[in-house]
């Protein structure tokens, strides 16, 4: 049986993502205009953009924009 071999000590440092949530928010003369964020977690936590919805990551709060086409009750 191949032994596993174990590294140890410091692990090579990696640079980690750092937070897109500056690109959320512009400054428009002394304006700063926010994009959409979520009405259940409030301002600060902004809304994902896709084709036809928004999502917020926190809560899974979903709106749907494009078409309002509302599912019939049977
Ligand atoms: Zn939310």
């Amino acid at each position: 049986m191949p032994r596993k071999i174990i590294k140890k000590g410091k692990k090579p440092h990696k640079n980690k993502p750092t937070s897109k949530k500056y690109t959320k928010y512009k400054i428009e003369g002394d304006k700063i205009t926010r994009e959409r964020s979520c009405p259940r977690c409030g301002p600060g936590i902004f809304l994902m953009k896709a084709k036809d919805r928004l999502y917020c990551g926190r809560c899974h709060y979903s709106e749907f924009q494009s078409k309002k086409e509302v599912a019939p009750k049977a």
